[in-house]
């Protein structure tokens, strides 16, 4: 939904969604579980900053809820994550605060966005807000030991006779190659 600065201007914009699962793009390692529940509202914040200079800014408050699952860095296993979140945003058009301190107010991570063109995608705010919301590393448990990277085998329930010194085959094949040229 593409929240604009023209249907602002003629009244505030309240919205009560839920996103199916498939709907908003999160990346290949995460999924969504459920429909993602959203509730919230848009205004617009007319900012005046001289005479002849106004700025339209969104201001974007939501609660969110949904359930999500992410892949284990090391053995690639689901793990769960319910979220329970909530928002409160200003986003300003592209270019309003000159390009570097739109980097500067990045970097701090102040809860002001910019929009580009007609306005904001809620699409893309919810979609921020799960990658932010979930952590940057999953791990199935603190201590996981990932896969074996010779057989493949799930390191926390089963072991294997693979050991880290067995030789790499492209070696095994340079070291013969060279006796040969030696010999
Ligand atoms: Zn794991
Ligand atoms: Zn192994």
């Amino acid at each position: 939904m593409l929240i604009t600065v023209v249907d602002l201007e003629r009244e505030p914009l309240e919205f009560d969604l839920a996103y199916e699962p498939g709907s908003i793009e999160y990346g290949f390692d995460i999924r969504q579980l459920d429909p993602l529940a959203v509730e919230g509202r848009a205004d617009l914040i007319v900012e005046h900053r001289g005479p002849n200079e106004t700025i339209h800014d969104i201001r974007v408050r939501a609660v969110y809820k949904g359930r999500f699952e992410a892949l284990c860095a090391r053995c690639l296993d689901p793990v769960e994550y319910p979220l329970d979140g909530h928002f409160d945003l200003l986003f300003r058009p592209t270019g309003a605060d000159g390009e570097a301190s739109e980097h500067s107010i990045t970097t701090s991570e102040t809860e002001i966005g910019y929009y580009l063109r007609d306005g904001v995608l809620l699409e893309d705010v919810l979609r921020e807000q799960v990658l932010l919301s979930l952590p940057a590393k999953t791990l199935c448990r603190e201590d996981c030991k990932g896969l074996c990277p010779h057989c493949g085998k799930h390191l926390n329930s089963e072991t294997c006779d693979c050991n880290e010194t067995v030789p790499d085959p492209r070696w095994a094949a340079l070291s013969s190659l060279r006796s040969r040229v030696k010999h």
